[in-house]
């Protein structure tokens, strides 16, 4: 090692993609000559993974919780000595609602992400008219689509299911997941699974049949952390002592030529990097990469982001008794409300708040209603008050209000998703050491991302070939 030059790594952006590629990129360090700044535009580090604290109360601003299907975001908890912390969905809660028509039924029971893994629940739910269950019943005759290219999953789910299940049951689901306006977002990005289901089975209840019988049960499925999801972020800061920080800096433009970049900063000064990873949204992606390549720069202007807002109310446990019922609520588009999903927060995860207090988390606004924003911060408690007394009846007034603005926060995968990131990837092997991670590319989810960031180091390593093996 002594005497060789060392290789130097820029992460740009520091949310939850961007420290976890710096900690994995800094275990290579102990073998092997190499630096590594990352530069995050705010003085904070996490991106939307943030917890507060108010008094007793725990409020997450982004992300509450993860899949446990997808492995990376536990391994990492795991691996950051996090183990202990690591808690699965409050029992003895019946799971979400969904409103329908004024009132709320629950979720049919077995829903995981949009696909059904139990029938009788399906064809006993309130959510569903006779006509409505008789027409989900004609995916079992329902023929497959012959051609491979791309949907919406609003025109998969009413191809197959029917109008009524798509308006009353997943048009809601994916809203809670993505933000987004169905009509336009990719089953091939979003539910691949879901097309894997119809083109094996030939009908997504045959498949959900055959599923039954693979055992994927047991277990929560989704998890988080004691302190919160911004404990995740705490465990990657602690570890990242070799990476050298730059807050409050934003990376202005990215120029240079294969394998050698200058990374331009905000305070004036310029990074030269052999390899950087570019963490940040595709907005701001494309901004940095405007000299280096117009067409990539372009490409990724092309993928949308969705705004919205939430409104933590926090009442007493015994004013919201009567309609605080399981988890929370979704709310179809079709019921015309503003207000997307409710969070019983304390029933959902334990911890959150002491016994007598029932925090509520309000989400508004879907995509395309970006106005929403607009309004200063009181007008947006009035409007969460609003909507939960005419969705749930609730009038008791809450003790405390925060909100949480969250402009452009949501990646929109369109349909043609799937394409655009191959243009993307084919302009990249122009440039050996970009690399592109986080929410906007192959998953929105923490997990997803996580995963993304490891792929990246990996492959980050491998192109200045230093021993990959150094990276757990
Ligand atoms: C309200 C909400 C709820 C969610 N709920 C869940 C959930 O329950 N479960 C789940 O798995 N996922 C959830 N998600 C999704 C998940 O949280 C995000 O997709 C993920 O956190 C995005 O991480 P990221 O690192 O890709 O990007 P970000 O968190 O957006 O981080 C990007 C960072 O880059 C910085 N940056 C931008 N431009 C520059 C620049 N030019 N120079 C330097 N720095 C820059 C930004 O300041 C930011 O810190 C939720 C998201 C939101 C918004």
């Amino acid at each position: 090692m002594a005497g060789a030059i060392a290789r130097h790594i820029v992460v740009i952006g520091g949310g939850i993609a961007g420290l976890t590629a710096a900690y994995r990129l800094q275990a290579a360090t102990l073998s092997a000559p190499l630096r590594i700044t990352l530069v995050e535009a705010t003085e904070r580090l996490g991106g939307w993974v943030r917890t507060d604290r108010r008094g007793d109360i725990l409020i997450e601003a982004g992300p509450d919780s993860f899949l446990a299907a997808k492995p990376a975001a536990k391994s990492l908890a795991l691996e950051l000595g996090l183990g202990d912390e690591l808690i699965g969905l409050r029992q003895g809660y019946k799971g979400a609602f969904i409103a329908c028509r004024g009132r709320l039924e629950p979720l049919p029971e077995g829903f995981s992400l949009m696909i059904p893994t139990r029938l009788r629940p399906l064809l006993t739910t309130g959510l569903l008219s006779i006509q409505g269950k008789l027409r989900l019943a004609l995916d079992l005759v329902v023929a497959p689509r012959r051609d491979d290219g791309d949907e919406s999953v609003a025109a998969f789910v009413r191809r197959r299911l029917g109008r009524e299940a798509y308006e009353r049951i997943a048009q809601p689901l994916l809203a809670g997941i993505y933000a987004s306006d169905a009509e336009r977002l990719s089953l091939l990005a979003t539910f691949p699974q879901l097309r894997e289901l119809e083109l094996r089975y030939g009908s997504l209840i045959r498949g959900t049949l055959a599923r039954r019988h693979t055992g994927q049960r047991g277990g929560s499925a989704f998890l988080t952390l004691r302190r919160g999801m911004g404990a995740l972020i705490e465990g990657l800061v602690n570890q990242l002592d070799p990476v050298d920080l730059r807050l409050g800096e934003t990376a202005t433009a990215l120029t240079g030529r294969q394998g050698s970049y200058r990374v331009r900063l905000s305070r004036g000064g310029e990074l030269e990097a052999d390899a950087v990873l570019v963490a940040t949204p595709a907005y701001a992606a494309a901004e940095l990469l405007e000299q280096l390549d117009p067409e990539l720069s372009r490409l990724l202007c092309g993928i949308p982001y969705a705004s919205s807002a939430t409104v933590t109310l926090v009442y007493r446990a015994r004013d919201v008794a009567p309609v605080a019922r399981g988890r929370g609520v979704v709310v179809p588009a079709v019921e015309g409300r503003q207000v997307t999903a409710v969070t019983w927060v304390a029933n959902k995860f334990e911890g959150r708040a002491p016994p007598d207090l029932a925090p509520v988390r309000v989400f508004l606004g879907r995509y395309g209603q970006e106005g929403i924003l607009e309004r200063p911060d009181d007008r947006l408690v009035e409007l969460a008050l609003e909507e939960l007394h005419g969705l749930l009846g609730l009038r008791a007034e809450p003790l405390s209000a925060v909100v949480h603005r969250l402009p452009r926060s949501m990646p929109q995968y369109l349909v043609g998703h799937l394409d655009r990131l191959a243009s993307i990837d084919e302009r990249l092997a122009r440039w050996p050491g970009l690399l592109l991670i986080g929410a906007a590319y192959r998953g929105v989810g923490v997990p997803d991302c996580i995963a993304s960031a490891e792929q990246a180091a990996r492959a980050t390593l491998a192109t200045l070939q230093i021993q990959a093996s150094a990276v757990s």
